[in-house]
């Protein structure tokens, strides 16, 4: 699996739509200072889930659109999506190639979308459990993510070992059956008393 392009329009400093197509290899992106070379990494770390404002060297989550230049209007929406060859099946998903979508509109209003089916955040979240890639993966490290990593807490820094390890998706399903389990116990407990009160 590899990131074969990417597409952007109104994200940060690209106002104008822009696809930059990668080669299974290395790819360097090169420019002056100021110039977007980290508005692409955020970009990606956007398309893929990212919540965090922060994360992105935000103040909210409308900072990610164009907020136009002397010379040109702000836009009202942006939209990132990455095309990744699937062809080694990495992604538990039936097709050769995945595309994974964001649009964000200043009313706060967003889409996702995989293969142009729009779809919850939930299932882009889950298309990347374990593979390094989603918005918790190490695919992506920022400016000062090392040394954020090296000063974390050990249960933090433990996020990305499981990440690695492919065990995050059996924690949450674990997470899931436990809540499941005390749910039933809950309903169990219900029954027992109406069946007290009947008796
Ligand atoms: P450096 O080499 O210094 O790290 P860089 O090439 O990585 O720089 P970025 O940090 O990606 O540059 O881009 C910063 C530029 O993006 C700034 O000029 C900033 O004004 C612009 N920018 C960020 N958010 C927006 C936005 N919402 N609308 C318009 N421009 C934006």
């Amino acid at each position: 699996m590899y990131l074969k392009s990417i597409e952007i329009h109104g994200f940060k400093s690209f106002a104008n739509r822009i696809k930059l197509d990668f080669h299974n290899g290395i790819t360097g992106i090169v420019g002056p200072n100021g110039s977007g070379k980290s508005n692409v990494a955020d970009a990606v770390r956007w398309v893929l889930g990212e919540q965090r404002a922060r994360q992105l060297r935000g103040g909210s989550m409308q900072d990610v659109i164009f907020s136009g230049t002397e010379l040109r209007k702000p836009l009202g929406f942006a939209y990132v999506s990455i095309t990744l060859d699937n062809s080694d099946h990495a992604l538990s998903i039936d097709f050769e190639e995945v595309t994974v979508s964001r649009r964000l509109y200043r009313s706060g209003e967003s889409e996702y979308m995989i293969n142009n089916s729009p779809c919850r955040l939930k299932d882009i979240n889950e298309l990347f459990y374990d593979t390094g890639i989603g918005k918790e993966g190490y695919s992506i490290i920022g400016q000062g993510q090392i040394d954020q990593i090296l000063s974390s807490k050990p249960e933090d820094r433990r996020n990305l070992f499981d990440e690695a390890a492919g065990i995050v998706k059996f924690k949450l399903r674990k997470e899931t059956a436990i809540k499941k389990l005390e749910d039933e116990k809950l309903n169990l407990t219900r029954i027992t008393d109406i069946l007290t009160e009947l008796e």
